[in-house]
């Protein structure tokens, strides 16, 4: 046989695992090159593959995971070993909290040398480092369980809730060979790697049964229930109900904001005075104060009804009166069947009361939105971009930041389903421009990125990703002087700034001209509005540096509750 049969009919490690994510449909993986995976990157481009290189990996993971939030297919992240992995790492560990389906595939450092303590380069032992932070974890070792390593991996970032999953790859299987056709015949297509998880009728039966005889009933919408893609169905069951709802922030654009039985506007009082609560894709976690204490009624006083894919979740904060476990698709389409033609209208002394608390807040929301104040505040700042998303309802909102972050969610309208991403979960900073970035990339739409200028610090250097693929990315940043607000001083008088202070008068905008991008300094909402519009239909990669009041702003936006503050004073 000459030499060029031969590597003909062998195949190695590198290629089996492209052609086990391609042979799945997983076409786009988002990383860091380096070893031992470079080869690996260029080989998946190489194949088809699109391949995103990010300058960190912490962006290249938060990237994967809303890849798998919009898509429902797990995103890949692709990292170098030891720092590279624990970078990605991050995002795995918000991947899973978040319950959005990722793979974190990890090249490593060889197995015999890191059992024994060795020393060898980049010398980690990853899989027992991931375990902890994520769904499942998994090594391959042989060439020939490659398929079987994929397979599982999917499976188990999608299947149930949701999660991340970590994919030890040791620098030697990459380069290890076998027949090429055996190889193929390694390979697994998964099917049905989600199956759908139909709920107990006696469950639906016993939910509806509560929900109908409520005199004060609520429905919660979670970021779970836009993730199951029953947009339809959700829509119809709220709307068949006439139920005041709240969208949570990812869930937001489920129903459109503005719909008529959108309590968003009520919150504080739907939360105390239903006496039925229905959760759909929502965890009673601290973004819902735990289901008890001041934001709800007295204890006992509110049933809970639960729609959720992990049985799990039910009595994790409160006792839940009508647990429905399975998909939300499945969950929802039972609902309705089981709701018959003969649904009582929702109470109208229940609705009007909300209504009534509903119109008074907008219409003192309205006049802060239109103030003409200068310097900016968040306000009329965001009153600008809540007009450019009412008028373009597909683009993406990707928003962090602690004030930038709280007016936003309240001041701008959704429209769509999973348009809307944000802080999730942990409520963590970072996920600004890798979200952003997955986000055009994923679905081809327009980006807008609202940010404060402190969460903006921990992504900004991946602007220079999306000029260099020109994704059509518009990142706002809220720029006032510091991390909540620019007007802290140093206590004791010395030279340095305060802790939560940056430099006065900062031009992130320079940084995207770095790179080639358009970069705007705004000072009026009306600047703010037109260079926006601009970025959006040119879809060019755009930074505006929207110069906020340096005294707006408070400390940890509505969460300060949470930042222990010390009150010893020191004599
Ligand atoms: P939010 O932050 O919007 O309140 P959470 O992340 O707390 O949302 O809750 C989402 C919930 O949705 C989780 O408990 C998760 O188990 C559940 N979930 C995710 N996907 C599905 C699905 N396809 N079907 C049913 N439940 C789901
Ligand atoms: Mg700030």
């Amino acid at each position: 046989m000459s030499a060029d049969t031969q590597s003909q009919t062998l195949t190695d490690g590198f290629h089996l695992i492209i052609d086990a994510l391609q042979l799945n449909g997983l076409n786009t993986i988002y990383g860091v090159p380096g070893i031992p995976i470079t080869d690996f990157g260029r080989l998946a481009q190489a194949a088809g593959m699109r391949v995103i290189s990010f300058r960190h990996e912490q962006h290249a993971g938060h990237a994967a995971a809303i890849a798998g939030y919009l898509t429902q297919k797990p995103g890949i992240c692709l990292t170098v070993s030891a720092p590279g992995f624990l970078n990605g790492l991050t995002a795995l560990a918000n991947a899973t909290t978040n319950c959005f389906p990722m793979i974190l595939i990890s090249g490593s450092s060889e197995r015999e040398i890191v059992d024994l303590q060795q020393g060898d380069y980049e010398e980690m032992d990853q899989l027992a480092i991931a375990k902890p932070h994520c769904k499942a974890a998994f090594r391959v070792l042989h060439a020939e369980d490659i398929g079987v390593g994929i397979a599982r991996a999917i499976r188990a970032a999608v299947s149930g809730r949701p999660g991340g999953v970590y994919l030890d790859l040791p620098a030697k299987l990459f380069g290890q060979t076998m027949d090429a056709e055996a190889g193929r015949k390694t390979l697994i297509k998964v099917v049905d790697a989600a199956p759908r998880q139909i709920p107990a009728p006696d469950s639906v039966a016993r939910a509806l049964d509560l929900l109908k005889n409520a005199k004060r009933p609520l429905i919660i919408l979670g970021k779970g229930a836009a993730y199951a893609q029953a947009d339809a169905d959700i829509r119809a069951f709220v709307e068949k109900t006439g139920i005041p709802y709240l969208p949570m922030s990812m869930a937001k654009g489920l129903l459109p904001d503005t719909h008529p039985q959108s309590a968003s506007a009520a919150r504080s009082v739907v939360l105390k005075d239903a006496d039925v609560v229905m959760l759909i894709g929502a965890r009673l976690n601290w973004l819902l104060s735990h289901g008890k204490g001041k934001t709800w009624g007295e204890r006992g006083t509110q049933q809970f009804i639960q729609v959720d894919i992990a049985p799990t979740e039910m009595d994790s904060n409160v006792a839940i009166a009508a647990p429905v476990v399975g998909d939300i698709g499945s969950c929802v389409s039972a609902l309705l069947a089981g709701m018959g033609s003969a649904w009582p209208a929702a109470p109208s002394a229940w609705i009007g009361g909300i209504n009534e608390r509903k119109e008074k807040a907008i219409a003192k929301m309205s006049a802060q939105l239109l103030s003409n104040s200068l310097p900016m505040n968040f306000h009329n700042a965001l009153g600008s971009l809540k007009t450019i998303i009412k008028q373009r309802p597909d683009a993406i909102l990707v928003n962090e930041g602690a004030n930038t972050l709280d007016f936003a969610r309240s001041i701008i309208d959704m429209y769509q389903p999973r348009k809307r991403l944000d802080v999730g979960t942990w409520g963590v900073m970072g996920i600004g421009m890798g979200y952003a970035i997955a986000a055009a990339i994923e679905t081809g739409k327009p980006v807008l990125a609202v940010e404060g200028d402190s969460a903006f610090g921990f992504s900004g250097m991946e602007v220079e990703t999306i000029c260099r693929y020109n994704l059509p990315v518009c990142v706002v940043v809220f720029n006032n002087n510091g991390i909540y607000r620019g007007t802290d001083v140093n206590p004791t008088g010395g030279t340095d700034v305060a802790t939560t202070v940056f430099v006065k008068n900062a031009r992130y905008d320079k940084m995207m001209e770095a790179f080639g991008g358009v970069g705007v300094q705004a000072t009026t909402p009306d600047e703010l509005s037109r260079a926006v519009n601009e970025a959006m239909d040119s879809g060019r990669p755009t930074l505006i540096n929207a110069v906020i009041d340096e005294k707006a702003g408070t400390e940890s936006g509505r969460i300060g509750n949470l930042n222990p503050q010390s009150v010893v004073k020191k004599a």
